[in-house]
Order: C-alpha cells, then structure tokens, then sequence
C-alpha cells in the first residue's frame, strides 16, 4: 500500500463512528476547536443510539454532532401531561450538514421506528435560547424544541448561525415525517407512507382504544409505563363503581356524592388518555415495526 492510500485508509477511519459518517471537528470539539475527551464520550452514548440513520443519510451528508431534547409540545400539552412530558416527548436532535434530524425516542433514547427532518432550506429563522430552540419555516410555521441539553447549548447556538440558508428560496414545508422502511417524506396528515405503502397508528384508533380499553390509548402508542399506571387507576375505579352499584341494587344505603366523585375521576382519566394517546399518534409511528 502506498503512503498516500494508507493516508487516504486512516482518514476514511477517522471520519467514521460507528460506521457512520461524522465531522469529528464539530462532533469532537468544544466550540473553540479545542477536543474534550468528556465530549467524545457524551457524543459517542448519543450516536450509538443512531445506528438506523445511515439508511436515511444522502449521499454527502455528514453528521455535525448530537443533542437531547424534547419534542414540541404546545402550552395545554405541557399542562395536561402534569410535566411528564419531559419523559415522555424525549427526543434526539441530529445535525448533519444538510438538516436536522428529529428522532422522538423512548425515555432512555431508544429508537421508537420515527424520524423527522427538518432541512435548512426550509427554515426562516432558528434561534436557541436558553433550554429553547425556537424554530420559524419559511411557510410561517413556528415550533419549539424545549429541555435542550445543557451540554450543547453552546454548540448548537455557534453551528445555527452557519446553516439558515439566506439565499431568499421558497418553501412550503416544515418538520416532515420519513418513512422508517423507505426513508421517503410521508405526506403530513396521512397515516401511510405513499411509496411503500407502511401504515402508522391513526389517532382515530388510539381515541378508540382509550376509551373501551383501561390504559388502552397508551398501549397503543407504545407507552407501556404510563398504559400500565392508567390501566391500574381506571382499573380501580370502575371496580369500585361496580361495588357502589352493587350495594345500590341491593337496597344498601350509598352516599351518592361517592358515586359522582368516582365517576368524574374515571371520566376525567379518559379524557386525559385520549388527549395524550391522540398527541402521541403526531409522531407517525408504524403499525409494525418495518
Ligand atoms: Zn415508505
């Protein structure tokens, strides 16, 4: 072999991790250019769970580096989750040189077969604040990214100023679902992927779920700990509705304010788990796994 293809070999290896392509300047690197072991070791947790993104890299495309955060969540959704949102909206951010990759995850970054893009062209105006990035599309759209990670706060805020396109291009689109099994942009809106044909879970399904089955909505959308605890509760609850029926049938004397206050906690139960199972079918998740 000669020096300049074993120079060529050792270069080839030094931009991969984990077989995928990397800019270890900004992966590697603090924002003054200087390597911190501690930033290897943070980027290297955070990429080994992306081992499914080369399949939707293009060709040319590197990956910048890797954060945490959570996936947009409007007010009333942050509400009425309690702030359990900040578990159960987790997200990867994945800048490349072209994009950024949106990856809603489980709880401990597991990939849930769900990926976003949201490419450079179409962004208008990106700006991290604090634990935001608040993102505004050239078709007027706005979202937030909340609970970014502290570790690359500084990084995102250096890299962010290199990538809005300020050539005056137009775009309609936003943040956009790709099909796990094809890659290809799935149509917003539509719960199956036009060039395959993969189907992803409905809204309308999980709303049904819900409601007929305890911690149904949940199980649904793949959510087996908040399922578990709402299946529990609603559990509980009908069996003491039962219980009161019972002894009401049976001429046994029942306060009737028991009853109602029951009642009312079941129906609010389902309420809130047909509200979060319906947020959670936003993320178009496969019916099977591809
Ligand atoms: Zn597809």
């Amino acid at each position: 072999m000669t020096s300049n293809n074993q120079s060529q070999t050792v270069k080839l290896v030094r931009d991969k991790v984990f077989g995928l392509p990397v800019n270890r300047n900004t992966l590697l690197n603090n924002t003054n250019g200087t390597y911190r072991k501690k930033i290897e070791e943070r980027q290297r947790a955070l990429i080994v769970k992306i081992s499914f993104i080369k399949t939707f890299l293009n060709t040319g495309e590197v990956i910048q580096f890797l954060t945490t955060a959570c996936s947009p969540i409007n007010l009333w959704g942050q509400i009425l989750s309690g702030g359990l949102f900040i578990f159960f909206n987790r997200s990867l951010l994945v800048f490349t040189n072209q994009r950024v990759f949106h990856v809603p995850t489980t709880r401990k970054y597991g990939y849930r077969n769900c990926v976003a893009q949201i490419r450079y062209d179409d962004i208008e105006k990106i700006e991290a604040k604090g634990h935001c990035l608040a993102i505004t599309y050239k078709n007027s759209t706005q979202e937030t990214f909340l609970c970014l990670a502290r570790k690359e706060r500084k990084k995102i805020k250096r890299f962010i100023d290199t990538i809005v396109t300020r050539a005056k291009t137009k775009s309609k689109k936003d943040r956009t679902y790709l099909c796990p099994q094809c890659t290809h942009p799935v149509t917003p809106k539509t719960h199956r992927c036009a060039t395959c044909g993969l189907a992803f879970k409905s809204a309308r399904e999980s709303g049904r779920r819900a409601i007929l089955l305890p911690g149904g909505g949940y199980f649904y959308t793949h959510h087996p700990v908040l399922g578990t605890g709402a299946a529990v509760l609603e559990s509980s609850l009908l069996f003491v509705l039962g219980g009161l029926a019972f002894a009401t049938l049976n001429g046994i004397a029942v306060n009737p304010v028991l009853l109602v206050i029951a009642g009312a906690v079941l129906m609010s139960l389902k309420i809130l788990s047909i509200f979060h199972a319906k947020r959670f079918t936003l993320d178009l998740i496969p019916q099977q796994s591809p």
